[in-house]
């Protein structure tokens, strides 16, 4: 049996959709079919999801709705009309939607994730009733009563180990099992979502659940390329790539797979196939446990911006003991969470997200770090990017850091830290952020440029 999952642009039109419908009943192994909420037709387009954020916003703070709630609902007239669907369809949506916008509000983020599941919600029961028209046994299938259990987390969700023992049993169903992505119940009963993008996470928790052969993941590109192809004409295609070079990569910047998706799939040993909808002979890309193919070290170049670093320096700081912990103390006492902490013998440097560092929080932080460490020196940058290498074949690859910072300072590129990652499949280099995009140029032709 195989998990399917379709993303956004997968499901965003009656045209889009009609694939699916083909892409499904070509395989009968494909019996479970996870939807995403219609997503962008064209560059300009608003997901449905952010039209819901906007109407669920709009709702809390008695605007006014009509606009954006309409905007809405005419996305699902429209597929249903490409589709040559009843309106008895939009009548349950129209219904669906005003019964959510006029629950309960008393806790806001639990409205808002009501507002945004309604999205998959109903993409899926309309995908059902497409199926269905075409004289297929389709069936749609709610999360709470096939007992996705979640944690209580509102927009952040974290699936709960019973949750598979349940799935377990939509192997006995018959028919092709339609599932909306992106939430499930808590132990009581609450509609809670996953991180946004995760109804890739839904996807991978079903095929675990049911044991799947394989999960396909269906999205917009012929596969994952080993860099991000705004920055590098036609970059080469990843065939296969390990869990673990696709979650160093996922991290950041690489936004084809959700990067919390990975662990159920993983945990079963359930290989993941990145396809594309629109091309779907194409053999797209592989996540495995174990690469057959190894070409070169690296296997794919990441890269993201928006990072902050605070530097701190003192002399004889490598003796002494606690120092790493205080500092990071401080960074805990704040709520801030911490990306790379490379470090030498009189010096460390944390990196942030520099989106949760406001000016206020940087004044107290670096006031407290002066204060209770007795810093030498202490140096607060904005605006760097960090870029990965990575690859399971950097493990038994001699000179890789060589090669790459040589490729970066004969393009001129200062590099501010270097940090080899402790997973031995990753390297990660701190720029300018205004440097990024020369410096992944740089990296790229290093270890797949042809001249
Ligand atoms: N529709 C949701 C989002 O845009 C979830 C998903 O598509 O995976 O975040």
């Amino acid at each position: 049996m195989k998990v399917v999952k379709f993303g956004g642009t997968s499901v965003a039109s009656g045209q889009q959709i009609k694939k699916v419908f083909d892409i499904v009943t070509s395989d009968p192994k494909r019996k479970i079919v996870v939807v995403s909420a219609p997503g962008k037709r064209f560059k300009e387009d608003v997901k449905v999801t952010d039209l819901l954020i906007k109407c669920g916003e709009e709702y809390l703070n008695n605007g006014s709705v009509k606009e954006t709630y309409e905007a809405v609902v005419n996305r699902y007239v429209e597929i249903a009309k490409e589709l040559g669907l009843s309106n008895d369809i939009i009548d349950r949506i129209s219904a669906d939607l005003q019964e959510i916008l006029h629950g309960d509000k008393s806790n806001p983020a639990r409205f808002m994730d009501a507002v945004k599941a309604s999205g998959e919600d109903n993409n899926a029961k309309l995908i059902t009733a497409y199926f269905q028209s075409r004289g297929v046994e389709a069936h749609y299938v709610n999360p709470k009563e096939a007992g996705l259990i979640v944690s209580d987390e509102p927009g952040n969700a974290q699936v709960l180990p019973e949750a598979y023992e349940n799935l377990k049993k939509l192997r006995d169903r018959s028919g092709i099992l339609i599932f909306p992505g992106f939430f499930g119940y808590s132990k009581d009963g609450k509609l809670v979502t996953f991180s946004r993008g995760g109804s890739d996470i839904t996807g991978s928790i079903l095929a675990n659940g049911v044991g799947a052969e394989i999960y396909e993941n269906f999205t917009d590109v012929d596969a994952v390329y080993s860099v991000n192809p705004n920055f590098v004409e036609n970059p080469k295609e990843i065939r296969e790539l390990t869990y673990k070079e696709m979650r160093e990569l996922s991290y950041a910047g690489f936004a084809v797979f959700h990067d919390e998706a990975l662990i159920p799939a993983f945990r079963a040993g359930i290989p993941v196939n990145i396809k594309n909808t629109n091309n779907p002979s194409a053999p797209g890309t592989k996540i495995v446990h174990e690469r057959t193919d190894s070409n070169g070290p690296v296997v794919g170049i990441a890269s993201d911006t928006g990072f902050c670093s605070i530097y701190v320096n003192k002399y004889l700081m490598n003796r002494e003991i606690g120092f790493g912990r205080r500092l990071l103390q401080i960074l805990e006492d704040f709520g801030l969470s911490y990306e790379h902490t490379p470090s030498g013998i009189d010096d460390i440097s944390v990196i942030l997200r520099q989106d949760q560092f406001d000016s206020e929080t940087e004044r107290k932080v670096v006031e407290r770090i002066k204060k209770e460490l007795e810093v030498d020196n202490i140096e607060v940058a904005y605006d760097l990017a960090v870029i990965m290498i990575v690859g399971e074949g950097m493990r038994k690859n001699v000179g890789t850091m060589a090669r790459a910072a040589t490729a970066l300072a004969k393009s001129g590129v200062n590099l501010e830290m270097i940090n080899q990652g402790s997973s031995e499949v990753s390297m990660m280099f701190g720029v300018k952020g205004t440097d990024e995009k020369k410096a992944v140029q740089a990296l790229y032709e290093e270890f797949f440029g042809t001249t």
